[in-house]
C-alpha cells in the first residue's frame, strides 16, 4: 500500500455512510490498489475492512458484460427499445401508476436525479422509491415532523467534541468502522469523554461504552420520554431556547411526563446513570440509526430523541445535537435527490402545488404526480396485485432484502415485465427479469455522493467499464428519450446532470428550503472533475457551510422547531415458545455480497449465515453449538448455524441480513420478517420479528 502512486484516483468508499475518501490505482492485473484518502475529511486516511479489501471486489469475474432478454444476450438497441415500449405501453393502456422505479442508496446522485425526474417530471407517477426506504425513512419523517425540513445537524467534528455520546440502536464498530474509530480515538485523547450504548445486544460497540443500556426490544420512546421527564424536573430546560425557537413544549412534556419507563426493564441504578449523564452534560451528541429507524415506531423514536435535544437547546452548536447515521453511501444524496416516492428534488414536498409547479416548470415536465407514490412495501404489495405492470429495479436485490421476501419474490415473478440493472444477472431478483441491463459499478462510475454530516464527494472511474456495460444515468435517460423525451434526457455527462440539479436547488432555497447547492451550479467539467469533499449548503463556491441551527431558525413555516409528543406503543408479547428475532449487518459484509462476497478475506470473518441465541434458549430447544437450526414465521423459513452467545438477552435472538440463496440456499433470513411498516415513514419494523426456533 506504500507503493500508492502520486496520481491515484481519489474516489469514495461504494459501502456505508460514512463516506471514507479512497486513493485508488490500477494495479495492472484488472485490480486496484487502494489506500484510504488522508485528505478526505471523513476519514483522514482510515478505512474498515470492507473498504481496504475494495481492490479486490472489481474484476470483471462474473460480470453480466451484455444486455439481455428472456437470458438472451441482445444489442443494446434491441433491450432499451424493448424496454421503452413496454412502459409506454403500460401507461397508455393503464396510467402512469401502472409502472413503478425500485431504485438504491447506492446510485449516485447523477443516477438518482435522472431516474427522479423520468419518473416524477414525465411519465407523471411518484411511484419511485429506494432501498433507503429500508434504512433511513423514520428518520427523515422526523425530521421533518421537528425541523421542517430533512436536514441533519451535525458533523463527524462534533463527535470528537462532545462530553457525551449516546449511540442508540447502533452497531457503529461494525456498520460505520471508521466513524467508531473516531470515537475510540476522541476517547483516548478525553478519558472524561462518556460513552453509553442503548441497545438490546451486546456488540462489539459496547466494548467501549462507559454503560450499556440492554433495553427490552421496541421501548426507545418510553426511555427518552423519561428522560424529557427528568430534565424537566432537574431544571435543565433551556427556557429562553424553547420560548424563542420551539413549539409545541408543553403537550410534548405532559405525554412524557405519563410514560412508564419500566417498559424498558432497565435497572433502577443504569437508568438514574444514563438520567443523570445526559441531564448534566450540555456537550452531548445522540446518534441513531437502524435500531430507531426500522420499527414500527422508528418515526416516534426519533423524534422523542429530538424533543430532548429541543428542550435542552442542546442543537445547532459544537459537540452536541441528535447524529443520524446513515446506511448507504448515498442514502443521504438521495433523500436530496428525491429518491423517495414521497418527495421532490431539493427537498421540496410533493404535496405542495407551489413546489409542484417549481420543479415541473423548471422541468418544462409534462406531468407532476399531485400524489406520494407507493412506498417500497406497498409497492411489491401492489406488483402482487398487478396494479404495477411493468417495474424497473435498478442496483439494489429486493427478493432477499425486504421483509417477506419470498412473497416479493413472487410478486416480481409474477409482474408483466420487469427489469433489473445490475454488475451480474445471478442475484435473486436479476434472475426473475425479463431485461437484465449491463451497468457500471464502484471503480468504473463517476458521479456524486453524499454522507451522513451533508458532505458531497467524487466517485470517480478508474477502470474501464466491462465489456458494454454502461453507466445508469446513461441507461436511463436513454430510456426516457427512446419514450419520445428527447430534449429533457440530452445528456452527455455526468457534469451535465449536477449542474441542472444544483441550478434547481436555488429555486428550493429561494422557498426557503435548506438543500442548496446552487453555487456549484456554474462548475466546468473539469471543475466538476475536480471537486474536493463540500459540505452542503453551498450558496456561493467561495462560502464554506455554516452550522446548521446556530441561529436558532428552522424550516418551518414558523421558523421554530416542533417539539411533538409520542407515546411509547403497547409491546406485544411473544406468544408462548415464539423468539423475538432481530436483524442486522456483520463486520464484514455489504447488503446482499454481491460485491463483498468477491474479497476472499471479507468471507472470513463469518463463512455462512448463523443465529446468534442465548444459551438458556439453546439448552430449552435442545440446540447444540454449530449445529443447523430452523427459524420459521407464518411468512417462510431460514436455516441457519446455531451460534451460543450470552449477547443477546435470553427471549431473542439475531441473524446477519446478507446470505443470498446464491451463498446460502436457505439462508435468506427477511424470508420470516413480516411487512409490518412504520405508520408514518413506511420503513420496516425489521428488528422484531415473532419466530419459532427448532433443530434442523
Ligand atoms: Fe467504507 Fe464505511 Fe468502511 Fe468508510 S467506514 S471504509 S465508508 S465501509
Amino acid at each position: 500500500l506504500d507503493l500508492m502512486p502520486a496520481n491515484a484516483t481519489c474516489t469514495t468508499c461504494p459501502y456505508c455512510g460514512v463516506g471514507c475518501g479512497v486513493l485508488a490505482s490500477p494495479d495492472g492485473a484488472g485490480r486496484l490498489k487502494i489506500k484510504g484518502d488522508p485528505a478526505h475529511p471523513a476519514n483522514q486516511g482510515r478505512l474498515c475492512s470492507k473498504g481496504s479489501a475494495l481492490g479486490e471486489t472489481v474484476d470483471s469475474d462474473g460480470r453480466l458484460l451484455a444486455p439481455q432478454i428472456d437470458n438472451r444476450s441482445a444489442s443494446w438497441d434491441d433491450a432499451l427499445d424493448l424496454v421503452a415500449t413496454r412502459f409506454k405501453d403500460t401507461i397508455a393502456k393503464h396510467g402512469p401508476d401502472a409502472v413503478a422505479f425500485y431504485v438504491s442508496g447506492q446510485l449516485l446522485t447523477e443516477d438518482y436525479y435522472v431516474a427522479n425526474k423520468l419518473m416524477k417530471g414525465f411519465i407523471g407517477s411518484a411511484n419511485i422509491d429506494t432501498n433507503s426506504r429500508l434504512c433511513m425513512a423514520s428518520t427523515v419523517a422526523g425530521h421533518k415532523r421537528a425541523f421542517g425540513t430533512d436536514t441533519v445537524p451535525g458533523t463527524y467534528e462534533d463527535l470528537e467534541l462532545a462530553d457525551l455520546i449516546v449511540l442508540v440502536g447502533s452497531n457503529l464498530a461494525w456498520c460505520h468502522p471508521v466513524l467508531y474509530q473516531r470515537i475510540v480515538a476522541a476517547k483516548n485523547a478525553r478519558p472524561n469523554m462518556r460513552i453509553v450504548v442503548i441497545d438490546p445486544r451486546r456488540t462489539a460497540t459496547t466494548d467501549i461504552a462507559d454503560l450499556h443500556l440492554q433495553i427490552t426490544p421496541g421501548t426507545d420512546v418510553a426511555l427518552f420520554n423519561r428522560l424529557l421527564s427528568e430534565i424537566h424536573q432537574q431544571g435543565a430546560v433551556d427556557a429562553d431556547f424553547v420560548s424563542k425557537h420551539v413549539t409545541g413544549f408543553s403537550d410534548t412534556l405532559d405525554a412524557a411526563t405519563s410514560a412508564d419507563a419500566g417498559v424498558t426493564g432497565l435497572s433502577h441504578a443504569d437508568l438514574t446513570q444514563f438520567l443523570n449523564l445526559w441531564v448534566r452534560t450540555e456537550k452531548t451528541v445522540t446518534i441513531f440509526s437502524q435500531g430507531v429507524n426500522q420499527s414500527a415506531q422508528g418515526t416516534d423514536k426519533v423524534n422523542a430523541i429530538l424533543n430532548c435535544h429541543l428542550a435542552t437547546g442542546r442543537i445547532g452548536h459544537p459537540g452536541m445535537g441528535p447524529f443520524s447515521v446513515t446506511g448507504q453511501p448515498n442514502a443521504m444524496g438521495g433523500r436530496e435527490v428525491g429518491g423517495l416516492a414521497n418527495m421532490l428534488a431539493c427537498h421540496l414536498d410533493i404535496e405542495n402545488p407551489d413546489h409542484r409547479a417549481l420543479v415541473g416548470g423548471f422541468w418544462s415536465a409534462p406531468a407532476m404526480p399531485e400524489q406520494p407514490g407507493l412506498k417500497a412495501v406497498d409497492m411489491f404489495r401492489a406488483v402482487s396485485d398487478g396494479r404495477i405492470k411493468a417495474l424497473w429495479i435498478m442496483c439494489t436485490n429486493p427478493a432477499v432484502s425486504l421483509p417477506d421476501a419470498d412473497f416479493v419474490r413472487d410478486a416480481i415473478a409474477g409482474c408483466d415485465f420487469t427489469v433489473v440493472s445490475d454488475l451480474t444477472n445471478t442475484t435473486d431478483t436479476a434472475r426473475l427479469a425479463d431485461v437484465v441491463l449491463p451497468a457500471t459499478g464502484w471503480g468504473e462510475k463517476d458521479g456524486t455522493v453524499t454522507n451522513s454530516e451533508r458532505v458531497i464527494s467524487r466517485q470517480r472511474g478508474v477502470l474501464p467499464a466491462p465489456g458494454q456495460a454502461r453507466h445508469d444515468w446513461d441507461i436511463i435517460a436513454d430510456v426516457g428519450r427512446r419514450m419520445g423525451w428527447q430534449n429533457a434526457f440530452d445528456y452527455s455527462c455526468p457534469a451535465e446532470i449536477f449542474r441542472e440539479y444544483a441550478a434547481l436547488s436555488s429555486l428550493a432555497a429561494a422557498q426557503g428550503k435548506d438543500f442548496d447547492i446552487s453555487g456549484l451550479a456554474e462548475l466546468s467539467n473539469s471543475e466538476y472533475d475536480a471537486l474536493r469533499p463540500t459540505r452542503w449548503p453551498v450558496s456561493r463556491r467561495d462560502r464554506p457551510a455554516g452550522r446548521m441551527f446556530a441561529d436558532g431558525r428552522f424550516f418551518t413555516a414558523t421558523g421554530r422547531a416542533n417539539m411533538l409528543p409520542v407515546e411509547q406503543a403497547t409491546m406485544e408479547p411473544s406468544t408462548p415458545r415464539q423468539y423475538r428475532l432481530n436483524t442486522g449487518r456483520i463486520r464484514d459484509q455489504w447488503h446482499t455480497m454481491t460485491r463483498t462476497a468477491r474479497a476472499p478475506r471479507l468471507n472470513q470473518h463469518y463463512g455462512e449465515p448463523f443465529l446468534e441465541i442465548h444459551p438458556e434458549d439453546a439448552l430449552a430447544l435442545g440446540l447444540k453449538p454449530a449445529e443447523l437450526a430452523l427459524v420459521t414465521s407464518d411468512h417462510g423459513t431460514a436455516v441457519l448455524r446455531v451460534l451460543i452467545t450470552d449477547r443477546t438477552r435470553p427471549g431473542t435472538v439475531f441473524a446477519p441480513i446478507h446470505w443470498t440463496s446464491e451463498y446460502a440456499s436457505a439462508g435468506r433470513i427477511c424470508t420470516v420478517v413480516p411487512a409490518i411498516t412504520d405508520p408514518v415513514s413506511g420503513q420496516p419494523d425489521s428488528k422484531a420479528a415473532d419466530v419459532l426456533i427448532a433443530p434442523y
